[in-house]
Formats: C-alpha cells, structure tokens, sequence
C-alpha cells in the first residue's frame, strides 16, 4: 500500500552501525589468556569486523554459507558476531564442552566451510579434526603464529584481518537471511539446529533489551558470563551494541576467583550466567569477600535459580538477582522476572518467592499451557501444563529436519517440553522439563521445586532429583546430594526433618544419596541423563 513506511531491513550490520555512530567510545574490555586486559571501543571493533567480513568474501564465503567458532567470550568473537552474518553468511557458534561425537556430528551437520579456533582450545578441536567432512579453512586466534596443529588448511587471524582494508559493502542485504545457528545442547536428547534470521535477532536484541527485560542501559557495563556458544550469550552482545553499554569479556577466566575480581575492577552492572557459577561466586565471596554491589542485575537463566541463592546474593550481598528463562529454540529469551508494581507491598520473603519464579513473557513472546490432550489450561497460579510459545524470534523448524508433531503443534505454537504454572498476573513457574518429572502414583513431584527445597538448606551446596522406579507408585524421587565444604555431618533424616514442613509429605524422596558433585552439561545444567544412567547401574544407592 503506498504511504507505508520505507521497506527498512532488520540485519545486524545496522545494529553495529548504530553503535559506532553513537557510542564510538564504549569500551568492549577482555581478560586475555594471559591474565592481561585487552581493551578497544566500538569504533575499533567496527573497523574490525568490516575488514573481517571483507577477508571472509576473499577466502571464498558465500552468502548462506556456515561458518563456525570454537571459542571462548572474547572481543575476538565478538567480531566474528557481527563479521560472519556481515558476510552475508551464518555464525555458527560450536559448544566447546560437546563430546567429540557430538561436535563432530554437528559441523558436519551444518557443513560449516570455515572454521574459527582459539588456540587454547585447539587441542579439543584437534580430536574431531578426522571426522570432519565440510571444512576448507580453519582460522587460529589467541595463539603464536607459528603454531603447530595437525587441521589442515590453517590461516592466522590477524592475518586474515591485515589481508584486508575496511572498504566494505555489507552483504546482509535481506533481513530474511540466516545470521546465526546454534545447536541445543542436548540436555535431553540429540542437539538440535536452531536457525536465526538477522531479524528474529535484531527483533531479539531489541526485546531483550527492554526496561521490562534485562533493561540494558547506555551507562551499564555488562559480562556476559554466559558462553557466547550457548544460545548466543543470550543475545547480550547485540543488546549491548544496540544501546551502548560497555561490554567485559572473561574468556576463559571463569572460576570464581577471578570473575569476583574483574566484577570488582570493572564496576560490572549486570552480569549473567546459569546458577552454578552463580553459587561458585556466592562461596568464594563469602571466604574471600570483594564488593560486587556494583551489580544492578545479576541475570540468571538456563536452569532454575534456587531461592535461597537469591535470597543469599540480595539480603547479603546487596545484589538484586533477576531470574530469566529461555531456549535456544527462542533466540533464547522467553521470560524475565522483574517484580512489578504490585508487589511493591510485599515482605522480603513474599518477594523471594516471586523472584523464584521465572517471571513474566516479554514482548514478543506469547505464551500458554496445555494439558495432555492439548486443551488450553486457565493461569491460575495453580494447574500444571506444557508451555507453548510463539513470536518473531521463536523457531519453527529445526534445521534441515522435518517439522515434527513432538516439537511444534499444528498451529504453529512451538512445544517448550517444560511444565510449568502461570499465575493470573502472567508470572511462569517452571515445574519440571517433561522428562525430569516424577509421576508418583498418579500424581507428579516437580523436581525443581524439590531441588529448591533442599539447596534452602544452609549445609547444602547443591540437590538435583531423579525419578527411580518402584514396585509400588510407578515412580519415587531419588535426590542426590552435595554438601557445603564446612558441612558439619548432616544425614538424609535431617533433611527430611528439614523438608516436613516446606513441601507435600509425599514428596519427600525416601532416598538421598551424598556425593562429591553433581554432573554437569556442557552448559552447566544438572545432568540428570548421567545420573538416572548411574542409578541404572548401581553407582548411586
Ligand atoms: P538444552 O535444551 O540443551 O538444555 P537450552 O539452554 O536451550 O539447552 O535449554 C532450555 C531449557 O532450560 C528450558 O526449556 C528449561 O527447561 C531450562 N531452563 C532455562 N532457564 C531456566 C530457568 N530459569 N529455570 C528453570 N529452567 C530453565
């Protein structure tokens, strides 16, 4: 229709365009390998990414063409952000804690034609480098130039970037094209390719942005503790260039140790990552104490935050936790939670029990639950049901695969496979994923909230439950159990003495075993595949 707005395309290279006209001058600051600080702007960085992107041309990258990085959180990946999708071609960000078959399985499956590798990681990547069908370049960073590596066809990165001047045509003409791909990290199955356009990311960039979202400010200075290979560090790198807040990169500096320090150093605002490190950092602060309060939100996703980590971090420590939830099916964010104005009368505890939840969709996401025969369920704060999204930056379709009946309904809601409750006021409480839940004679225990019931214990350092058969109720819980280091010798009947009151009697798993740690995904979740494994075998109980 004539008199419309201009047909303006939604592709990254705007938002980098954005950031250089406007905020030159921020600062993008990194902890090298070294232990060094390696600090530029965005102007630098700019200047980088067109001459990458022109390099990436020359080599042969063409438009829709994948290419990979297998790297730490550091400003040289952050260019490959903006380069790779300015090439006109697809970042392809590779999970460096996949097992071997599995990284193989998936640059081979994406057919990635070059291949960025951080020389500290080069020995992993080396593993798969037989198996590998796709690649022509593999690209070095972060590593001498005369580095010896058995990948063929290697080119040095500064190299690669000298090679070229900073005249540059972007290539990312269509907002339509594909700028980004990550695979799920396969926490209940085999991962899975989620394909982002340059406007579902731009569009995400913009929402996750937003004062109701994470809120990201000119005056913040954000680290993105979160790896950039999972879910795209939860789009906090285009968030960040879209309103001209300083970025920190750890690289691989992610101990407690040093990230306290450089949280300290740096006067970081908000800081996100899954609550594992979360409570690595809670534990060191507390026998080593800095102040973090310089933190306005500590942004924690990718697994439930328990409350009473929150309740720690907030009523110690001064920082105000902001609990998030997405997939990397959705970009990945889906939901935050920010208390709002209705709250505003609530004791402290009331107020950690909201901050438990995981809060509310944000523009652009539309959510609702379902039961089992797929009828609508009402938000009632109460009944249980599968939560389904929609929106600009959800997926429809997995790369390269069918679309199937298990992922997506037939009218096109995307299937999120976690249980949840919605209260009236829109705040989503995750229950369980499908798989994690334990169905005890008919009725279902949430995990989760068991989980949070016994990590509220004070000698508690970490509780993740699975389901064991039995004879009796089909299915009981089993929690396995880790115990803060200065533990005095606490036994499975004073937990139970310590859960009576806090959940169903029930609930209460007949079985706790204590172990030294729980297993982990390559992503930090609980992994509970490994345990119910172990439990097959004997290895637990
Ligand atoms: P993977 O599917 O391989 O675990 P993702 O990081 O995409 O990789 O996982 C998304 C899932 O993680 C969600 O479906 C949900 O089950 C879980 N999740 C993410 N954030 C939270 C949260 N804040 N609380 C509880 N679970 C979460």
């Amino acid at each position: 229709m004539n008199g419309l707005m201009m047909e303006y395309h939604l592709t990254l290279d705007r938002i980098l365009e954005h950031a250089n006209h406007i905020s030159p001058h921020k600062r993008i600051t990194t902890l090298q390998p070294d232990g060094t600080l390696h600090r530029y702007t965005y102007a630098d960085l700019y200047r980088r990414v067109k001459q990458l992107a022109k390099a990436l041309v020359a080599l042969g990258v063409q438009p829709g063409d994948r290419v990979g990085t297998f790297a730490w959180n550091n400003y040289q990946h952050l260019e490959l952000y903006y380069a790779i999708p300015g090439a006109g071609a697809v970042c392809h960000t590779l999970n460096i804690r996949l097992f071997p078959e599995q990284l193989s399985y998936i640059v081979n499956h994406a057919a990635d034609k070059v291949v960025f590798v951080e020389g500290s990681l080069l020995p992993l990547y080396e593993r798969v480098a037989d198996q590998i069908t796709s690649v022509q370049h593999y690209i070095l960073f972060n590593t001498p130039s005369d580095t010896q590596t058995r990948l063929p066809n290697v080119l040095f990165y500064e190299d690669l970037i000298e090679s070229a001047d900073e005249d540059f045509a972007w290539r990312s003409t269509d907002e339509q094209m594909a700028a980004g791909l990550c695979y799920t990290s396969g926490t209940t199955g085999e991962p899975k390719g989620a394909l982002y356009s340059h406007r579902s990311m731009y569009l995400h960039a913009l929402g996750a942005g937003q004062a109701n979202a994470l809120g990201v400010r000119e005056t913040d200075v954000v680290l993105p503790v979160v790896p950039q290979f999972h879910a795209m560090a939860w789009g906090l790198p285009y968030a960040c260039a879209a309103s001209g807040a300083d970025i920190v990169m750890p690289g691989l500096h992610l101990k407690p140790e040093p990230l306290a320090q450089l949280i300290e150093a740096e006067r970081v605002t908000i800081a996100a990552g899954v609550p594992t490190i979360w409570t690595g950092l809670y534990h060191e602060l507390k026998n080593n104490p800095r102040d973090i309060s310089c933190i306005r939100a500590l942004v924690v996703g990718g697994s439930a935050m328990p409350r009473a980590l929150t309740k720690a971090y907030e009523s110690e420590l001064g920082v105000n936790v902001l609990h998030a939830w997405g997939m990397t099916e959705m970009s990945p964010l889906g939901t935050v939670c920010n208390l709002s104005s209705q709250h505003a009368g609530l004791s402290d505890e009331q107020k950690w029990d909201i901050k438990a939840k995981q809060g509310y969709p944000i523009c652009g996401v539309e959510m609702r639950i379902v039961d089992e025969l797929g009828q609508e369920l009402p938000w009632d704060g109460r009944q249980m049901g599968e939560l389904q999204v929609r929106g600009p930056w959800i997926i429809r379709q997995y790369f390269k695969r069918d679309i199937s009946a298990e992922s997506f309904t037939p009218d096109g809601w995307f299937r999120t496979g976690d249980v949840v409750t919605m209260s009236p006021d829109g705040y989503m409480q995750i229950m369980d994923r499908t798989k994690d839940l334990v169905k005890s004679g008919g009725e279902w225990i949430s995990t989760v909230e068991l989980e949070n019931a016994i990590m509220a214990h004070p000698q508690v350092l970490e509780a993740a439950v699975i389901a064991i058969p039995d004879a009796k109720w089909q299915e009981r819980p089993l929690a396995a159990v880790v115990l803060t280091p200065d533990a005095q010798a606490l036994t499975s009947a004073d937990i139970t003495t310590f859960l009576e009151d806090k959940v169903a009697r029930w609930w209460i798993p007949e079985t706790m075993i204590f172990v030294d740690e729980i297993p982990k995904t390559s992503v930090g979740k609980f992994d509970k595949k490994v345990l119910r494994s172990r439990y097959a075998e004997g290895q637990l109980g």
